[in-house]
């Protein structure tokens, strides 16, 4: 992983929307805008390909994330590794990020505010790799991508769209919650099968 020299201010306003790559890492390696910053090891940004077709956009980093600056990288993380494997990829062929880039303390959920301040980065590297599907892992990403207060179950099932660009997006479980609950893998497997179809189907 590069590490990015934080940045020395913090962005204007609507600066962000405009950022390239290595500028939107400075910024977020420098990141004070959310308390988060207090407690944080490193900030999160994300990884894998910048032209991926397929992006993950989980909740926020844990203990693991924090300290290696991955997202996705404990237990939960090579279960996520899984489902893009069954999906038929390596896991940097797909882009990976979360709604948060640094680690709420005890892993908590992050407040809205910590949401909204993040949001900007979010959207910025979305747009950045503009990819033609987007999975929303969990509710905490699915509500606050899709701006919904709808539970996971009611979500599963449907294409959102999201920005613009009217980019697909298909909500499944977080493995996180796979892991307390292994007999909804199952339910998991169906939305990545509902989501090739979708992909394939906007592709076609
Ligand atoms: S969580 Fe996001 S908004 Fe908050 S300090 Fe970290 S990078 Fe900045």
């Amino acid at each position: 992983m590069p590490v990015a020299t934080p940045a020395t201010q913090a962005a204007a306003p609507g600066e962000v929307a405009l950022m390239d790559w290595e500028t939107l890492r400075r910024t977020v390696a420098g990141c004070t805008l959310c308390g988060l910053h207090k407690t944080r090891t490193q900030t999160v940004f994300g990884v894998g390909s910048e032209q991926a077709e397929w992006m993950f956009i989980g909740e926020a980093p844990g203990a693991d994330e924090d300290r290696l600056g991955e997202p996705f990288v404990g237990r939960a993380g090579q279960l996520l590794t899984s489902m893009i494997r069954a999906l038929g990829f390596k896991r940097e062929q797909v882009y990976i990020a979360n709604i948060l880039r640094c680690r709420p303390p005890n892993n908590r959920e992050p407040s809205p505010e910590e949401a909204t301040h993040c949001s900007a980065y979010l959207q910025r590297q979305i747009a950045l790799v503009r990819p033609r599907i987007i999975i929303a892992v969990g509710r905490i990403a699915a509500q606050n991508l899709l701006h919904s207060d709808q539970s996971i179950g009611k979500m599963r099932g449907q294409v959102y769209r999201y920005g613009p660009d009217r980019i697909p997006v298909v909500v499944t479980y977080h493995p996180a919650y796979l892991l307390r609950s292994p007999g909804e893998k199952r339910k998991v497997w169906v939305d990545l099968k509902f989501a090739r179809e979708v992909f394939q189907r906007g592709n076609a």
